[in-house]
This record gives structure tokens, sequence and C-alpha cells, in this order.
């Protein structure tokens, strides 16, 4: 074996053995090892590779590791913004003004990790985030390989998960089923019309609801749970919401839920067109089941906010009031909202956390704030305090299917972590979010996360 070799294996071993702290690994090479720059990154980033590899039992074998595993800084001579491009980067051309970026730094400054505790990957930066050890729902210890995006590390997860570990591990509790919805909606010219249809459609939903089933949802172990008739009105026009709520329990679901629900409306529109039922349209009429939005049935959504201008005096003449009144009736308004009506809010960092999963192990392709809701909680129980965090709207689907291929690089992951079912998949998320927040809770209380020197 090479020198490199058995320096490789040596750091490896010193890692498992818990004597060098993963993200120790390239400054342990330089300064004991006396390994040249930046050949230190490669060796470092393979030895945690040997590491995983030895903790797993598995070899990494589409995870890429690029010849120089590094990060090089430029600087634009024209606006002096600093970039970080990695080392196979050719494209030094700053975007900002079109000048070409001259080098940032001297010697040795001129380099940086690509990610703390990088391992591998051309595509995703992939960090080595410790083992989180989990019982209760799921007895498992999973080896955390995950894929930051800009603003969170893995050494923070990497800290919190060595402290739940020496706290006894995580306990975790996963739902047997997975929830997803759609919405069928008609469109009638009158009142009557429309209860026409509300007595047709219960009388061929048992059929209907089978034939969904058998078509679409039982190769995930899912069906439909529950049958929602809604009416609304817009005026003249007469609206007849009919969602479809299916569970799965090895599936993310909404993708076959949609595919069931489409069946579904063409073989009800041939049922009303039978029986004389008269609609203006039907369609898949999203919204109501809140598909990408921030409901409460599902949960999807992003923020997004418009304005308008209006001087207060201006205001004042078109109202014909004073500008106090228009805050109290916005006030009053919102009291009503939040305290009588209720609603959903969340807490935590699950938004940066949990995203590094889904990134790593690409088994949800739709956007992160679609399964990124998470709530902190901490109770105490005797003389114990417990802290503990709840992600209410996990999507996930383990399996490589219709719903978004998972690539090979992101099955090497799932396998590596230890990931072979999509409640697994939740255990895993629901440990990496404890593991992070726990941490990141500490070194707040501590006045050390965002303490500037
Ligand atoms: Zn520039």
């Amino acid at each position: 074996m090479s020198d490199k070799g058995k320096i490789i294996d040596e750091i490896a071993g010193k890692i498992k053995s818990g004597e060098i702290q993963p993200w120790k690994t390239e400054s342990v090479l330089l300064e004991e090892y006396n390994i040249e720059f930046p050949e230190h990154f490669r060796l470092g980033t393979l030895s945690r590779r040997k590491n995983i590899e030895e903790l797993t039992g598995y070899k990494f074998n589409y995870i890429e590791l690029p010849e120089k595993p590094y990060l090089m800084q430029w600087r634009c001579p024209k606006d002096n913004s600093i970039w970080h491009l990695e080392a196979r980067d050719m494209d030094t051309t700053c975007t900002f003004c079109g000048s070409t970026l001259g080098p940032h730094g001297t010697g040795e400054e001129r380099y940086l990790p690509l990610v703390n505790n990088y391992i591998g990957g051309k595509e995703e930066y992939y960090s080595y985030a410790g083992q989180i050890k989990v019982f209760g729902d799921v007895d498992k210890t999973f080896t955390n390989i995950l894929a930051y995006g800009p603003g969170f590390g893995s050494i923070g997860i990497s800290v919190g998960c060595f402290r739940v570990n020496k706290l006894g591990g995580a306990e975790v509790k996963v739902a047997r089923w997975a929830g997803a919805a759609r919405n069928l909606g008609y469109v009638f010219e009158s009142d009557e019309e429309r209860e026409k249809a509300v007595v047709v459609a219960k009388e061929f939903l048992p059929a209907l609801r089978k034939e969904m089933e058998e078509k679409y949802l039982t190769e995930f172990s899912g069906e439909i749970y529950e049958i929602e008739f809604v009416r609304r009105q817009h005026h003249s026009q007469y609206f007849l919401y009919i969602c479809f709520y299916s569970r799965f329990e090895h599936a993310r679901g909404h993708g076959d839920t949609s595919s069931a629900v489409g069946f579904a409306r063409g073989r009800m529109d041939t049922i009303f067109n039978e029986k004389g039922v008269k609609y203006i349209q039907s369609i898949i009429a999203m919204g109501f089941d809140g598909d990408l939005k921030p409901s409460p049935r599902n949960r999807r959504g992003r923020y997004v906010s418009a304005q308008v201008r209006v001087p207060i005096s201006d205001y004042e003449k078109m109202s014909k009031t004073s500008i106090d009144s228009l805050f109290s009736y916005m006030e009053i308004d919102r009291q009503g909202v939040i305290q009588e009506q209720g609603g959903f809010l969340y807490s935590g960092m699950g938004g940066e956390i949990i995203p590094a999963l889904y990134r790593g192990t690409k088994v949800n392709p739709r956007p992160y704030n679609v399964s990124c809701t998470e709530n902190v909680y901490v109770e105490i129980k005797g003389d114990d305090v417990i802290f503990g965090v709840e992600l209410p709207n996990l999507e996930v689907g383990a399996a490589s299917s219709r719903e978004g291929l998972i690539c090979p690089t992101a099955r090497e992951v799932l396998k590596f972590m230890g990931i072979g079912t999509s409640k697994e998949f939740a255990a895993a998320a629901a440990a990496i979010t404890l593991a992070g927040e726990f941490n990141f809770t500490l070194l707040h209380l501590r006045g050390e996360m965002y303490a500037s020197k």
C-alpha cells in the first residue's frame, strides 16, 4: 500500500474511534502528517469516505470525488467582488460586470474546502454529519450524508448528533400513513343542478373509489380514505368541490393521487352526461386541496407580497374616515383570525435542516417549503426536560418511482444512511432536525450564535 493509502487508513481509524473529529481531518493532515497544500483536501475527503465505508459496510460507487476537491478564491478587479469557484470551474468572468477575475489571496489563502466535512459529489457537495441513534418506532443508527445549500453547515448537525447520542439517542414516533389530497371541481348554472350532481356522484363513488385504488394506489399500499363534498358560490356560478383524500404507507402519493383523480374526473363526466346532469365545467381544481399553497390541508406554499401606496390624506378622503379607523379595522380582523379561528404556526429551523436531506437523497423533487414545516417543543416530565421537534407534514417516498426518478448517486446516499423505507426517512429527518435544534438552542442560550468577534 502507498504511503498515502496508509495515512488514509490511519486517519479513517482515528475518526471511527473518535480520536479525530471528522471536521479536523484536514488540519491534522497538514500539521501532523506534513501533507502538502492543497492535496490535504483530497486525502481528508478520502479518509472520511473510508470511515463511512467501514461504518456501513458499503462502498462508494456513484458519489464521485473530483480530482481537485476544493474551491479557489477570485476577485473582480473592477468592483472588488470576491468569488468562490470550484477548482475545475474555468469560467472566470465576473457575473456582475463581465470583467476577467484575478486571484484573491496569496498561496494557501486562495484555497478553501468545498463544504465542511466534504465527502464527494459534483452536482451536490455532500457532507458527512456523523451518526445518530434512534429508537421507538424505528430502531436504527443513521450515518448522515447531507447536501447543504448556503446558510447551514454539517458541523452543527454533527455536534448535535454527538450530544443526542450521548444522552441515549432520539426516541422517534412515525405515523403509519402519509396523506395526500386532490380536488375535483364542477361548475353549475343552478343550485338545483348541483344537488342533482351530488346525488349521482354519491351513488357512483363506491365503485369509482375501488377503480381508483386498484388502478393507481394499491401498488404503493395507498387508499382513498375520505371524500369531502363542499359547496361554494361565485355570483351566478355554483361550485362543487369533491376532494379526495388518500393515504399511503410506502409512498409520497401526490402524483399517484393526482392521476387517480384525473381518471375519476373522466369517469364522473361520463356518468353525469349519462344521467343528464348538466355541468358548465369540470376541472382538477387546485387550491381547495392546498396544492403549493400554505393550506391546512397539506400545507404547501411560499410567501410572496404585493402592495399599493396611497397618501394618507387621499386615503382619508377616499374612505371618509380617519387613518386610525383603518388600523383598528385591520387589527380587529387580524385578532379574529388568530385568536378565534386558530391557524397553523411553525417554529424552528426545519426549513434549513430538512432540505439538506432532501437534496442529498432526492426523494422529493418539490419545493422544500412543501415539506419542511417544523415545531420545536420543550416539556417538563418529573425532573426531566424533554426537548423535541415535530415535523407535521413531511412528504417522502423512498421508492424511485413515477413521482420523480432518484438518481444512483442519491440512492447511494440512502443506502449509506441506512434508509430503506419512507418510515425510516421520516425517522432520520426528525432525528437530524432534533440534533440541529438541540445544538443551536444551546449555542443561542450561551450567546455563541452569530456572535461577532
Ligand atoms: Zn465585476
